[in-house]
């Protein structure tokens, strides 16, 4: 085994197991940057087969504790958990934004969505509590009980280290379940901030547990017969593979992977909102949103019109460092590392090699004072040929991609013909075609004139062919569904007079 330990002085991100902090046991590390300066902060800790195995032991200790706490005392622990990440989600913003590189209010925006989930979780007692048939076969009552799984694990990815944790742990943990939660070792920070706040919340230890860490750690998880299901969100690729190997090993799994979402515009749409909505959805959080729209259809005659738009509001976005200056915030902040930025560069090459206009051109894109920085600049590109790699992938940066179409059939077509179904919007004020629009397209989640549509925490979030493996969407009812299973009981108290004696025959109600 490897043996890396940190520099001396380097802060070093460890584990949150049995309710505090612990580093890994053979010392596995990882950098830490800030996207916005390029600089090492901090090293995560790595872990490895021992760490894997404690953080499962507790995680099963702090079960058979939680499972017992009554529903009043586990809804008072998820009431506490949600003022306290509510008075404080300022503090967890920035640590988001010094990892991650997003603009702190967007960062805000990403704490916001998931404190729905736990407001969501709050009123689980409503959602757990089965049903009761009464007397369904003669002195008969049939009953079905909700009872959390267990030990649960949630591996995440880095583009919503906060967000897409809380659209499963509130509701795991409301059902009873204590989580393992592997998050992304590029932005490993904001879960040990969860952790701390769960543990000032009261939630007993080994409820929620942080195993910081890689592939090691994730297929560790998978392969435990002590853990019971696993919540995935990342790239394709990775989701495919979860989804496999958890069913392998007889898990309960959903696994959400990555995405390429259209807008498809009608030619009787408002431009300008049409302009706005598209810079908004393709360059926030410099594209790296599985919801970003990646691809705008514009329905012939308006892809010039729209164009020129759209590069009009380019030219006035301002891109920086997301925790700001002097009070100032930026637009749109750097890429996570400098080794996705020369991925997104390379798409950007392909498009150009492929055919298509380079409108704006956002490689090389420097930022003063920030020379070292992971930054790339908004990127506009027209006439991308539907063959080309930089249309069929993902690039997960902020580059938007025109394709003229000459009929909404034809947009549709191309949307319907992606890998992808994660996200779709449609811009139009015909009524009739968005909601023939909504109909027809094989896609998950679908705007009509809203680009970014991800559903409110009482609906559930998921996209369709290689954007989910597994039959569970996150969270909403289908949340409550993942994290529990259901008892279902047959009762009969006899009444020594007439319990019917001996009989093989196999029963039949009456
Ligand atoms: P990723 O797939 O590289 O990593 C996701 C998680 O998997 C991380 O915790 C990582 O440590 C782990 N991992 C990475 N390689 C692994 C391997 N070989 N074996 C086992 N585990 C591995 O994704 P990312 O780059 O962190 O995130 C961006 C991707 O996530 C994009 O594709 C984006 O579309 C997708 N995403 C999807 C959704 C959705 O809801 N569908 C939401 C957010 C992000």
């Amino acid at each position: 085994m490897s043996i890396n330990r940190p520099a001396p002085g380097t802060r070093v991100i460890s584990h949150w197991i049995d309710g505090g902090e612990r580093g890994s046991k053979y010392g596995r590390g990882a950098p830490v940057y800030n996207p916005a300066t390029g600089a090492v902060t901090a090293e995560v800790s790595l872990a490895d087969k021992t760490d894997v195995s404690e953080a499962i032991a507790s995680a099963k200790r702090g079960y058979t504790v939680w499972k017992e706490y009554s529903i009043a005392k586990r809804q008072s622990v998820l009431f506490t958990f949600r003022e306290l990440l509510n008075s404080r989600k300022r503090e967890l913003a920035e640590i988001i934004t010094a990892e991650h590189g997003k603009v702190v209010s967007d960062a805000m925006g990403e704490i916001l969505r998931g404190q729905e989930v736990v407001e969501l979780a709050t009123g689980f007692p409503h959602l757990i509590k089965g049903a009761f048939s009464e007397n369904a076969s003669s002195g008969i009552d049939v009953y079905s009980l909700k009872q959390p799984l267990g030990v649960v694990g949630i591996i995440s990815p880095f583009n919503f280290p906060a967000m897409v944790p809380l659209w499963f742990f509130p509701i795991a943990i409301a059902a009873g379940n204590a989580v393992v939660l592997k998050p992304s070792e590029r932005d490993p920070s904001a879960a040990l901030w969860l952790a701390r706040l769960w543990k000032e919340a009261g939630l007993p230890d080994g409820v929620f547990t942080v195993l910081q860490g890689d592939k090691l750690a994730v297929d560790g998880l998978l392969e435990s017969p002590d853990v019971q299901a696993i919540s995935f969100v990342g790239s394709t690729p990775i989701a495919h593979y979860i989804y496999e190997n958890a069913s392998k090993y007889g898990k309960r799994v959903q696994a959400l992977g990555g995405a390429k979402n259209h807008m498809l515009v009608l030619p009787d749409a408002d431009l300008d909102l049409v302009a706005d909505q598209a810079v908004n959805a393709g360059y926030g959080a410099a594209g790296e949103r599985c919801m970003a729209i990646s691809v705008v259809l514009a329905v012939e005659p308006v892809a010039d019109d729209l164009i020129a738009k759209i590069a009009e509001r380019i030219a006035h976005l301002k891109i920086g460092n997301g925790a700001g200056a002097g009070g100032v915030e930026p637009d749109m902040g750097p890429l996570i590392t400098g080794g996705h930025r020369d991925k997104v560069s390379s798409y950007v090459d392909i498009a150009e090699q492929d055919g298509a206009t380079i409108v704006v051109d956002g490689r090389g894109y420097a930022v003063d004072g920030h020379e070292n920085g992971f930054f790339f600049g908004p990127t506009l590109i027209d006439g991308l040929p539907t063959t080309s790699r930089a249309y069929r992938e993902e690039i997960f940066g902020p580059v938007l991609s025109v394709v003229r179409v000459q009929s909404y059939d034809e947009g549709l077509d191309l949307i319907n013909s992606s890998q992808f179904g994660n996200g779709t919007a449609i811009f139009t004020n015909d009524g009739g075609a968005a909601r023939r629009f909504q109909n027809e397209v094989e896609i998950g989640m679908i705007g009509i004139n809203v680009p970014i549509p991800v559903p409110v925490a009482y609906h559930s979030f998921g996209g369709w062919k290689q954007s989910l493996f597994g039959d569970a969407k996150a969270y909403g009812v289908h949340g409550f569904d993942f994290f529990t299973r259901e008892k279902a009981i047959t009762s009969r108290w006899l009444d020594p007079a007439a319990h019917g004696g001996i009989n093989l025959g196999f029963p039949q109600n009456n």
